[in-house]
């Protein structure tokens, strides 16, 4: 087996006294994505904020292409080709041009330019919009900013925190959409969400229940088990 890109091992955070996750351990192999699905409140955002070291492990490994990335800094752990989308993940009073410029700051100086090309290829919208503020787009078009954003560097792994936040069904669909599009291209991605409707794009889920992993899998196989079902997919 290579090693994957990303590795999670008995990983353990909080915050000062509470214990929010337990023993997590979780991979994302290149060119893979995968859907970290959990309730509000099942500790997602702090799994991907102890990922990008914005939050100290209390304990456990996180390794990235074999590195050991723990006890890097957050601009180290970005450097070493992650990038994080948060659910703000945009400036609002800069324009579009603007945000994938500070998104692809520290590409090396003329591939800037190349990159902004092929992501407004990929993003359309944002080409035509491209020197109006953030501000101005619609919710699912801040959504496609935010992405471009987070890609203007070349990640190899694009993280992403509940790229649903916020957003219409249809703007959902939207977003899926574009998502697809990247994993096609080879993109690797860990989508953290609630939403059941990124499941289309799951090469592998991961349930994250109480800041426990529950089920690790793929959707047909969560699909064959009855808790999950109806846990998940309100099936009976
Ligand atoms: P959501 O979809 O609501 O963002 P989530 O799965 O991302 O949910 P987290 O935000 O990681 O969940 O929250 C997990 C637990 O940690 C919750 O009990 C929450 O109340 C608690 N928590 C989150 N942020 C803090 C904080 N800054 N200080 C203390 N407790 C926090």
């Amino acid at each position: 087996m290579p090693e994957p890109l990303l590795r999670i091992e008995r990983l353990a955070a909080g915050y000062d006294r509470m214990q929010v996750l337990w023993d997590v351990g979780l991979e994302v192999a290149e060119r893979e994505t995968v859907v970290l699905l959990g309730a509000n409140g099942a500790g997602k955002t702090t799994l991907l904020r102890t990922l990008l070291g914005l939050l100290p492990a209390w304990h456990g490994e996180i390794a990235f292409a074999g590195h050991d990335i723990s006890h890097l800094r957050t601009d180290r752990r970005v450097r070493h080709d992650m990038a994080y989308m948060s659910e703000i993940a945009v400036f609002a009073g800069l324009s579009i041009e603007e945000n994938i410029r500070i998104g692809g700051q520290f590409l090396p100086a003329g591939a800037l330019q190349a990159r902004a090309e092929a992501l407004y290829a990929l993003f359309p919208i944002l080409r035509e919009r491209r020197r109006a503020a953030a501000s101005s787009l619609s919710g699912g078009q801040r959504k496609m900013l935010g992405i471009a954003k987070a890609l203007a560097g070349e990640p190899r792994l694009l993280v992403m925190d509940e790229p649903s936040a916020g957003l219409s069904p249809i703007l959902v669909k939207e977003v899926v959409a574009a998502l697809r599009r990247l994993r096609d291209g080879g993109q690797s991605l860990l989508i953290a969400e609630q939403n059941v409707k990124f499941l289309e794009l799951a090469d592998r889920v991961y349930t994250l229940d109480g800041g426990r992993i529950g089920f690790c899998g793929s959707v047909a196989q969560m699909h064959e088990n009855d808790a999950l079902r109806r846990a998940y997919f309100g099936l009976r």
